[in-house]
């Protein structure tokens, strides 16, 4: 984030970026990968592009959305976007941690997150039971405030995080929590337990994501994941209605064989895969449907319960599209 541009600036830039109608505005990344120039071309003449995982180049188009076009494995069912912005930082401004603009991010980080606090409890829970009831040194990636950061000091844990948002991470730090600013990439040092969570689909390379925690983590050390599942019945039964596809904030839409496929190749074995339901602000959830939709009613909605006599008010959802992965570093 560059502190010389102002705010009103960066929220112009990113409407213009982010606008839904069409490519305009969005830069994106040459292929990289020398392989493509050997792959088959399609009747149209253009290579399809190759899979994350699997490495098959038997994508096919599933849907664009916000400008970005979304691609679907055919050998594993990856679903992701390509090509990928040339940049996803600016998208982590000030602005989607406390602005909410043009239909991205949170309304206000800190109180959308309140609600999972009984989630997050459990993922402690579980995290310590793996680790013979020790609690250990914990990294959590892509920590934004500190929220995860904090329970997990309360809980036990030496915990400390890492955001690439300098936004998020100062307010963190104001907070007295250890959140350094970057990627994993950047951290120092072993640890007992990294947690990923809502993370994955973010990241422009999951693979070098998940290989860089197994090189962060001592042998035996537990890998947390939790991200949607594109495989649930919910995601197959609303296709490309399904709320969680969106790009560019959701870059990847995994399932849990080819998320398995990916952990173990980088020297994981899966533990555990389960769903563990969350509770939403209702706020958060009239905005969730206000993008889904553009259906005006829902907008107002959620500008009447992000009134501060309402902004707590929150239910329980579970909609099984989400999955919690825990993996033990071989
Ligand atoms: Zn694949």
């Amino acid at each position: 984030m560059n502190p010389v541009r102002s705010l009103s600036v960066r929220n112009r830039d990113m409407q213009k970026r982010y606008q839904s109608n069409g490519q305009a505005g969005i830069k994106h990344k040459q292929k990289e990968s020398a392989n493509t120039f050997f792959l088959p071309k399609t009747s149209n003449g253009v290579r399809p592009p190759i899979c994350h995982v699997c490495g098959g180049s038997d994508s096919d188009f599933f849907t664009e959305k916000n400008g970005c076009m979304l691609y679907k494995c055919q050998g594993c069912g990856l679903m992701f976007v390509d090509p990928l912005p040339v940049s996803t930082e600016e998208l982590y401004s000030q602005d989607y941690f406390s602005g909410a603009v043009a239909g991205f991010g949170y309304v206000n980080y800190d109180e959308d997150k309140e609600p999972m606090v009984p989630a997050f409890l459990k993922y402690l829970g579980l995290i310590s039971s793996e680790l013979g009831g020790s609690k250990g040194r914990l990294l959590d990636v892509g920590a934004a405030t500190g929220f995860f950061v904090r329970l997990a000091k309360t809980a036990g844990f030496d915990a400390l995080g890492i955001e690439i948002s300098d936004h998020a991470a100062a307010l963190g730090r104001g907070k007295g929590l250890p959140i350094q600013t970057g990627t994993l990439a950047d951290v120092e040092g072993s640890f007992d337990c990294i947690t990923m969570l809502d993370l994955i689909e973010h990241v422009p390379n999951p693979r070098a994501e998940i290989t860089c925690a197994a090189a962060r983590l001592r042998k035996h050390g537990v890998l947390v994941i939790n991200t949607p599942d594109s495989g649930s019945m919910f995601a197959r039964m609303m296709g490309k209605r399904w709320h969680l596809i969106c790009p560019p904030e959701h870059l990847y839409y995994f399932n849990r064989h080819n998320i398995k496929q990916l952990l173990e190749e980088a020297g994981f074995t899966v533990v555990l895969e389960t769903t563990i339901g969350k509770s939403f602000t209702v706020k958060y959830i009239f905005k969730t449907l206000h993008r889904w939709t553009s259906l005006a009613p829902f907008g107002r909605l959620a500008d009447l319960f992000g009134r501060k006599s309402l902004s707590h008010v929150s239910v329980p959802v579970n909609l099984r599209d989400n999955m919690f992965v825990l993996a033990r570093r071989r």
